[in-house]
């Protein structure tokens, strides 16, 4: 059996012109869509984070490309040349190492630069580890915050983490094996004990998931520096619980416009409050009291 997929078949529409970012996969090499390798194979220019990794992804299906490294320190040598390309109605595409470029990765003073030149911009959606970790964790899904990797000294990590505590979403982390612990540990600190979940090496051989409390999970012993890529997940904290003064000035709008009985239907139902006590409380109200 081959050890590389079948060489898929591939469109033989010539690109636009405009740049393509493309999203590569973040393990498995299968994860990458049919549209992906067009644009790989039909673009004129390919910016590669690191052209081994990228050379690797191009001869699994077949193909290969001058590639132009496009990361961190070559972007501002390399930004006049792709610019150049887009001028003359060449078509270039971007890819980092895995996942979405943008996403925790080079791309986005670029995509910046490109769209104040005119020219098009267009995505070619597919992996990234965050919402791979989002579909697995069992955490809410309806609202999430991508926060990227929390910085690596304690004392600013718990500063940028409770900037985000109060964000009623699902928060969404990248970490190293080495520094995961020390994130857990702070993260129940600043969060409190909220569910959460660790994903590690997704897509990958050693694909695992531990799910539990932060303080659980801070305390895991298979969470001690492991190997490998890591996705944290912190589930959405209880909401405060509404104050007297909360309910008093949503009483106190809602009898402008509805009747005592309504008034208190609205505002139980806005704020998880009991209806019969804020039928009460909006009767003092209207009674002045
Ligand atoms: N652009 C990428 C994306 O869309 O996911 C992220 C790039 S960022 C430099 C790399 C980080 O993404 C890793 O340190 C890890 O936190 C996370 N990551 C990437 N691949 C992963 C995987 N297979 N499993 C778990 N986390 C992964």
């Amino acid at each position: 059996m081959s050890r590389h997929p079948p060489a898929p078949p591939l469109s033989d529409v010539p690109l636009e012109p405009g740049l393509y970012v493309v999203a590569t996969p973040i393990g498995n090499l299968r994860d990458i869509t049919l549209r992906a390798l067009d644009v790989l194979a039909g673009c004129d220019l390919l910016l590669a984070e690191d052209t081994r990794v990228t050379g690797k992804l191009l001869s699994a299906y077949g193909l290969s490309k001058t590639m132009l490294r496009y990361d961190e320190h070559a972007a501002e040598r390399a930004r006049p040349r792709i610019m150049a390309a887009l001028e003359q109605g060449q078509s270039v595409a971007q890819v980092s190492d895995a996942g979405t470029p943008l996403v925790s990765d080079p791309g986005f003073r670029l995509v910046r630069e490109v769209i104040a030149a005119g020219h098009r911009v267009f995505p070619i959606p597919g992996p990234s580890a965050a919402l791979a970790a989002l579909t697995l964790a069992g955490l809410p899904t309806d609202r999430f915050l991508f926060a990227g990797f929390p910085p690596p000294k304690s004392g600013a990590r718990r500063t940028f983490l409770a900037e985000v505590a109060n964000v009623h979403a699902t928060l969404i982390f990248y970490e190293s094996g080495p520094r995961l612990r020390a994130s857990l540990t702070d993260m129940a600190a600043v969060f409190g004990d909220r569910e959460a979940a660790v994903a590690r090496e997704l897509t990958k051989l050693f694909e695992t998931t531990v799910r539990g409390t932060l303080s659980e999970l801070a305390a895991d012993p298979r969470l001690d520096a492991p190997k490998g890529e890591i996705v944290i997940l912190v589930g959405p904290g209880v909401e405060q619980a509404s104050t007297a003064e909360d309910a008093d000035s949503a009483l106190t709008e809602a009898l402008t416009r509805l009747p005592p009985g309504e008034a208190a239907s609205e505002v139980a139902k806005a704020l998880g409050l009991n209806r019969r006590d804020l039928y009460r409380r909006a009767m003092a109200l209207k009674d002045g009291r």
